[in-house]
């Protein structure tokens, strides 16, 4: 944990009643989590080159920081909340623990955004027969608490090599036999003639939070944001659909809307055997469904994307 006399605690003298959220400064989480924050209605009046963005019609500012700095700036209540990768807190987690220190920021949203896994990759031309054949072997990771655990978990012996970057090039510097690290695509082992073999942890951005109790204003703030990104996840996916139908086609029409809850249906002036129905889609709705629905009956079939959601 960081001294109190560090940089970070004198950004804590700030008594205003502004939530402060910690978000990577540059890197692959900074423009989904700002894109987060934009589709919550925030408006930020400062760049991201800038440490500070100013929350101009919401009490929050956000501080721009490197991602591993994130779990501590939000345990030591320096932020009140943190965008961050599940792999940094967990590594962090676990860190404080070899200390025998218990990590106290708190997760409160999983978000889709920022998937990706650890995993174990071995050079192309090198067998592997499951996890037995790690055994005594030397292994490069930027994780070394998460890959350590995991070699106890599977009663393993083998030797981790920390590095602090650069993992893929360790097995063809003769550093490393294998290595654990950050995949999402693959094209970057690949590029390093790397074959992914096991899977250590799925990873995705989390919204974590301060564990000290908030003041009412910043509590409120905190309680809306979230309700904003419940929101924002929700619809995603979701779609509104409007469509003519006859009366006697609901049924199949119901069974075909993909994730939708009870839908609108309203009579359609001057035809007694026809309605309109509007409906919300939890999921997304593929051309497929429009034929299948086109050969119930329905016909003057609209889609349109959801932009916001309240339940
Ligand atoms: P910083 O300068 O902030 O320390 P960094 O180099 O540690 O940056 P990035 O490479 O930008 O971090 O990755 C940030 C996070 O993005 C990772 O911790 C992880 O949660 C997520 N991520 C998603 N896909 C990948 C990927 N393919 N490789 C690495 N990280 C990924
Ligand atoms: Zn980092």
């Amino acid at each position: 944990m960081r001294s109190p006399a560090s940089g970070w605690a004198l950004l804590s003298v700030d008594k205003e009643p502004r939530l402060k959220l910690a978000v990577q400064k540059s890197g692959r989480l900074t423009d989904p989590s700002l894109d987060l924050l934009v589709r919550c209605g925030l408006k930020l009046s400062r760049g991201k080159d800038q440490l500070m963005g100013f929350g101009e019609n919401m009490p929050l500012d956000v501080l721009f920081v490197r991602d591993d700095d994130i779990p501590d700036l939000v345990q030591e209540d320096v932020c009140d909340l943190g965008l961050v990768g599940l792999n940094v807190l967990e590594e962090r987690r676990l860190e404080m623990a070899a200390r025998g220190a218990t990590a106290r920021f708190e997760t409160v949203r999983d978000l889709d955004f920022g998937r990706c896994r650890l995993a174990l990759a071995v050079p192309e031309g090198a067998t592997f027969d499951g996890l037995e054949s790690l055994r005594g072997k030397r292994i490069a990771t930027t994780f070394p608490f998460m890959l350590d655990q995991f070699l106890r978990r599977q009663a393993i012996a083998a030797e981790i090599v920390t590095l602090s970057g650069a993992v893929e090039i360790a097995p063809r510097l003769g550093r490393a036999d294998l290595i654990c690290d950050l995949v999402s695509s693959g094209s970057t082992l690949q590029a390093n003639h790397l074959r992914e073999v096991y899977t250590v942890l799925e990873s995705h951005a989390v919204l974590i939070r301060t564990p000290v109790i908030l003041s009412a204003i910043k509590s409120e703030w905190v309680g809306r944001l979230l309700m904003r990104i419940d929101g924002v996840e929700q619809v995603k996916e979701s779609k509104y659909i409007m469509l003519h139908a006859p009366r006697a086609a609901l049924p199949a029409i119901r069974k075909l809307l993909p994730g939708s809850e009870s839908p609108t249906i309203i009579p359609l002036e001057g035809h007694p055997e026809r309605v309109v129905v509007h409906a919300v889609c939890r999921e997304n709705v593929f051309w497929e469904t429009l034929e299948s629905l086109k050969k119930v009956g329905a016909s003057a079939v609209l889609v349109l994307p959801v932009e916001k959601m309240l339940a």
